[in-house]
């Protein structure tokens, strides 16, 4: 069993709470919400960081961008931030691949 909190969120062995899920990615709403609308995409291939992708898997990253950009027009979210952190010191938490969709709030930058 993968100790990664996310791939035991992919394999249901933690409850989320689903925006969107196909057989290479899942959207679910982040646990602590930093905006009205805070939601987290992933692939469900273990990818530790941004830094991991290459030319093996970078066709699931193409994906998820087109998986936010559906999700955010169904959400009528006209306006809103994609980030993901890569390492400590960025505020990554979760060694697994997620980039973070936020709306519904001004957003100052640069981001602190
Ligand atoms: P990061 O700090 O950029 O690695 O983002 C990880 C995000 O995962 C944080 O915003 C957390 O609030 C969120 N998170 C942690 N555990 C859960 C969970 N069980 N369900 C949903 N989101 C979570
Ligand atoms: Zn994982």
């Amino acid at each position: 069993m993968s100790e990664c909190l996310f791939c035991k969120i992919i394999a249901g062995e933690i409850p989320s709470n689903k925006v969107y899920e196909d057989d290479r990615c899942l959207a679910f709403y982040d646990i602590d919400p930093q905006a009205p609308t805070h939601f987290l995409v992933i692939p469900k291939e273990h990818i530790p960081s941004v830094a991991g992708v290459d030319a093996s898997n970078a066709a699931v990253v193409a994906h998820i961008f087109t998986v936010i950009a559906q999700q955010a027009q169904r959400l009528g979210l006209d306006s809103y931030r994609v980030v993901s952190n890569i390492g400590e010191q960025a505020g990554q938490s979760v060694p697994h691949l997620h980039f973070h969709v936020l709306a519904g709030r001004d957003m100052t930058w640069p981001p602190g």
